[in-house]
């Protein structure tokens, strides 16, 4: 049986399902004793973690372990906001249309207050509360079923006719409208900003900070026993988080090079006039009317202007290496954000292209995030599979990491990583 037999095997069976008998006969890295969160033996207190990985779900866990009174080490390859990172860009949207799963909203509510509360603390402006517009076409289910759960979390939305919109938003025209919705508590995130403050805080609050990339691991005994950086130092703790991105198939690609999917994605930047209010006063906006989904942030708040009028499609580009992709972007992308934009917003045809990123999806199979133990080291917790929709999320995927790691509470059902086998 090949280790990622085994892995897959283990898995399936559900995480609370010990295997006897196979562990001896494997390497010693594959050594299987306990499988999942859901049972684990009593642990022995945690005193020092090593958090792998400085994007937004690493800091948002890194941070909050230490404010639970552990040591912990924060490494980052190539440094926190790096460009190839999925959490470097300028803006990220923060909404609570989730369709039928309620464990969004539910995060998304409580992700606002954590942004809020470290926003407030850092004294610098993160989170701009412009609202969220949804354009949807004939279809509104998405929005529609995402409504019981915005109620119950406490999230106000409002319903407009397609003239509705157009009077409220004069820089949008109607193609296409069929009914218009607008999130008042969502809005967006500076990004790269976020993940800068968050860091700060790590470092003020007394975590260590390390650049410097994860080359080795040693898993003995069912335990990650350190880790080896390209520095030469070797990481020991009592627990090791790994919030590799879109890295994460290439670390563990036993286990997750089927499960975690990279996927190249093209942003562009347009050059508008701010002090035009039908522009800085514009909410973020996700566009369901056609066959491929766009969205895109304004980008002004109070103290940013953040690099221009955004816009970019939701589908999946083709699969991308983080580590060696290219990123250029494309002749054919940058056409349909031109056409989109006449078609949408025929007062910013014109306007010049300022920036454009090629950043990388980190798709799980079912779109849901990951955040597990390792089936082979009951001391590796794995944070990733963000799919396009995490950033605002990781406030609270750190305190799912913290209650894991320090309560031994189980993972959410959703975020298993048993769930992805396939059967
Ligand atoms: C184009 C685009 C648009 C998006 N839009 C939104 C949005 O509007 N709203 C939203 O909520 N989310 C959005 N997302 C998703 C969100 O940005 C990601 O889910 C989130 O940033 C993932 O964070 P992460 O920490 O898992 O990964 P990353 O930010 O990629 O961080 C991983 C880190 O691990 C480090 N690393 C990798 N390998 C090693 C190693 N061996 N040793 C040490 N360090 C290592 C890397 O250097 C990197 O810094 C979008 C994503 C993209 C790409």
């Amino acid at each position: 049986m090949t280790r990622r037999n085994l892995l897959q095997q283990t898995l399936a069976l559900g995480a609370s399902t010990a295997v006897s008998g196979l562990a001896s006969t494997l390497p010693q890295e594959a050594n299987v004793h306990t499988l999942g969160a859901a049972v684990m033996p009593k642990m022995p207190p945690v005193r020092n973690v090593v958090v792998v990985g400085a994007g937004v779900f690493g800091l948002w866990a890194a941070l909050t372990l230490l404010r639970s009174d552990l040591r912990v080490t924060l490494v980052d390859a190539f440094g926190v906001g790096n460009i190839r990172s999925s959490s470097s860009d300028e803006t990220r949207a923060l909404r609570a249309g989730y369709g039928a799963t309620e464990v969004y909203v539910s995060m998304v509510a409580r992700s606002i207050e954590l942004w809020k509360a470290h926003e407030e603390k850092t004294k610098r402006e993160l989170f701009v509360q412009s609202g969220c517009l949804w354009l949807m076409g004939e279809d509104e289910k998405f929005f529609r079923q995402s409504i019981p759960a915005l109620k119950k979390y406490n999230l106000p939305f409002d319903e407009f006719t397609p003239d509705e919109v157009t009077k409220k938003y004069p820089l949008v025209t109607g193609d296409g409208v069929r009914h218009g919705f607008f999130e008042a508590k969502a809005g967006y995130l500076l990004a790269r900003r976020s993940c800068e403050s968050l860091l700060e805080a790590f470092i003020a609050e007394g975590g260590e900070y390390r650049v410097s990339g994860m080359k080795g691991k040693v898993i003995r005994g069912g335990e990650v026993e350190s880790i080896q950086l390209a520095d030469g130092a070797v990481l020991n703790a009592e627990q090791f988080v790994f919030a590799c991105g879109a890295w994460l198939p290439e670390i563990f690609p036993e286990l997750l090079e089927d499960m975690i999917r990279p996927t190249r994605q093209e942003v562009f930047y347009f050059g508008v006039n701010f002090e035009d209010k039908r522009i800085s006063k514009f909410p973020v906006w996700v566009d369901m009317t056609g066959k491929d989904l766009f969205y895109g942030i304004q980008g002004s708040g109070k103290e940013t202007l953040a690099s221009g009028f955004k816009i970019a499609s939701d589908t999946r580009g083709g699969p991308f290496s983080p580590s060696t992709g290219d990123r250029m972007p494309s002749e054919e992308g940058l056409s349909a954000v031109r056409r989109f934009l006449r078609m949408r917003f025929p007062a910013l045809s014109n306007a010049p292209l300022i920036q454009a990123r090629v950043c990388q999806y980190e798709n799980s199979t079912d779109g849901d995030f990951i955040i597990d133990r390792l089936p082979d080291a009951k001391n590796g917790l794995i944070i990733g599979g963000g799919s396009g929709h995490g950033f605002k999320h990781a406030p609270v995927i750190g305190e799912i990491a913290a209650d894991i790691l320090l309560k031994g509470k189980q993972t959410p059902k959703e975020f298993r990583i048993g769930r992805l086998v396939r059967k």
